[in-house]
């Protein structure tokens, strides 16, 4: 096992940041993802040293960053847990029960020793004299500031800002006299009991969180711009029911759902592509009946966009419809024309009166954890690069990034990617090279460029909001990113890492 060893003299060193060793591989983020990769590091590279930088005070990235109530998965745990861990909960689950999985895996593991809490990763610096990443880090309790080296730099930061919400501005705001809260930064001494609470969001988030609220509140209403589809599965797949009754053992369950509900929503991508009015058709027709009788269903469950261009948000058991149907929430579809003293004024002049406003607005994306990227000194302009299967970008040595899928379980592809990061680590022990960089081939050369998630397929606000800061897809392979998991699952694990798209060196 490598252990620390002194870190290279470096252009750019600075006296107050303070060396803090070497390891082999450095993962940024304890998320899903990062737990991931450590495992999968850790199959195939039991000697090598790791450490996992996490910015905040606990592992599980969004799970330990979202704790407002009711928060839960939209995905089943069985393709949303990881392929080696069989998941012995309801399909869908709750924040705290995936917290309580990835603690499982952490110590099943081991991993606890490798990780550092409160470290944030603020600059990587690749040096190709040294062969080697320096990643500068800040600690938050201290305030330190650390340098670590590294030969391999593997980003799991997740894909969006945990500190800084995505809080739009609205006219009036600063008079309103209640209070404003984000899901993302949720008190967590916040009672609602009795109080009149607007919901502004229409996805997964306010559809998770006006259900385990409308029962303490007042009144719950759901303000949208424009509606999301959904989709009201039950909350435990039948066949895991009878898989369990069986008695069959964990792993095969795990397996066994895994494909269930992949072959679910592969057909769900294939009808999206191949019969989008039909798939819209279906979806419709199953929400009718859980809705109150006379519902406008066209006016605030019909959305204006074609079904999986964004994710499906998944209400279990129908909980959203069954507070509507009780009264206890209700839906208005409009836009807002001004905050007031007591609530909000929508364009149609109607007032909703308000002791609390949840703003379900979303996310702000990140790039790679807002680390600053330099390559001999030189900064990396992502927008101007060129991603390698997703996994890599082009120019950038010995840096891999996890990023899943937005509508599939994410954690599919980290499996997916975290499988062909390991492979090209064996090849690259195989062949004695210290350095991998995907580079654009002749053949490549005057590639058209696209966005790297192309808003005809996938056109979630927080991907459109950001796109001119992400990096670009090219129009072939490997230089694209793919988003559907039926073709990436048969196409990356045979993936020619000896095409000529990656030098080794
Ligand atoms: C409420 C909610 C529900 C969701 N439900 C689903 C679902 O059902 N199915 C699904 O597939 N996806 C879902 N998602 C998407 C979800 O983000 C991913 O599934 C997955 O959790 C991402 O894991 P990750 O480890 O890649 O990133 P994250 O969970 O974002 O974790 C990244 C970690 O990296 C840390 N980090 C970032 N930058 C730095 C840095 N510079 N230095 C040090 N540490 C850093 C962060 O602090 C964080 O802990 C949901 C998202 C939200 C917000």
């Amino acid at each position: 096992m490598t252990t620390t060893a002194p870190a290279p003299t470096s252009e750019l060193s600075t006296d107050d940041v303070q060396d803090a060793g070497h390891v082999d591989v450095l993962v940024v983020g304890a998320g899903v993802s990062g737990i991931g990769a450590a495992h999968h590091l850790r199959e195939r590279f039991p000697d090598r040293s790791f450490v996992l930088l996490e910015a905040q005070d606990n592992h599980g990235g969004t799970w330990w960053t979202h704790r407002y109530p009711g928060v839960r998965s939209d995905s089943d745990l069985f393709t949303y847990g990881y392929r080696h861990k069989p998941w012995r909960g309801p399909s869908i689950a709750a924040g705290g029960e995936i917290m309580n999985y990835l603690d499982e895996v952490i110590e099943e593991e081991q991993l606890a020793p490798h990780i550092r809490y409160r470290h944030q990763a603020t600059a990587a610096r690749w040096s190709s004299q040294d062969r080697r990443w320096e990643v500068e880090v800040t600690r938050a309790d201290t305030g330190e500031r650390l340098r670590w080296t590294t030969d391999f730099l593997w980003m799991c930061q997740g894909y969006y800002n945990h500190t800084k919400p995505y809080q739009p501005q609205w006219e009036g705001m600063d008079r309103f006299s209640g209070l404003v809260v984000h899901p993302q930064s949720w008190p967590q001494d916040l009672d609602l009991t009795g109080k009149r609470v607007v919901v502004i969001g229409s996805g997964s988030t306010a559809a998770t969180l006006i259900p385990a609220i409308a029962q303490e509140a007042e009144h719950v209403t759901m303000l949208q711009r424009s509606p999301s589809y959904f989709l009201a599965p039950p909350l435990t797949h039948e066949l895991a029911v009878t898989l369990r009754a069986l008695d069959i053992p964990e792993d095969w369950t795990h397996e066994i759902l895994r494909r269930a509900y992949s072959a679910q929503f592969n057909e769900l991508a294939r009808m999206s592509h191949e019969a989008p009015d039909e798939l819209h058709a279906f979806l419709m027709e199953s929400l009718t009946p859980l809705l109150p009788e006379g519902f406008d269903v066209e006016k605030h469950f019909t959305p204006r966009y074609r079904p999986w261009q964004q994710r499906i948000a998944i209400v279990p058991e129908g909980d959203l419809f069954a507070a509507l149907r009780e009264g206890k929430a209700s839906i208005v579809t409009d836009t807002i024309d001004t905050f007031t003293e007591t609530g909000i004024r929508v364009a149609s002049g109607e007032e909703l009166e308000a002791d609390v406003v949840v703003t379900a607005t979303g996310f702000d994306l990140s790039a790679f954890g807002d680390v600053a990227f330099t390559v001999d000194g030189e900064p990396v302009d992502f927008p101007s690069r060129v991603t390698w299967r997703g996994i890599m970008i082009s120019g950038v040595p010995n840096m891999a990034y996890v990023f899943g899928y937005f509508r599939h379980s994410w954690t599919l592809r980290a499996d997916l990617v975290s499988d062909l990061v390991v492979r090209m680590m064996s090849l690259m022990q195989e062949k004695g090279a210290s350095t991998v960089v995907p580079t654009l081939r002749p053949e490549d050369a005057g590639m058209q460029l696209r966005p790297w998630s192309d808003p005809e397929n996938f056109n979630a606000g927080y991907v459109l909001r950001s796109q001119h800061v992400l990096f670009k897809q090219g129009d072939r392979e490997p230089w694209t990113h793919m988003m559907e998991h039926a073709p990436e699952a048969e196409l990356l694990p045979k993936a020619d890492l000896e095409d000529g798209s990656l030098a080794f060196s």
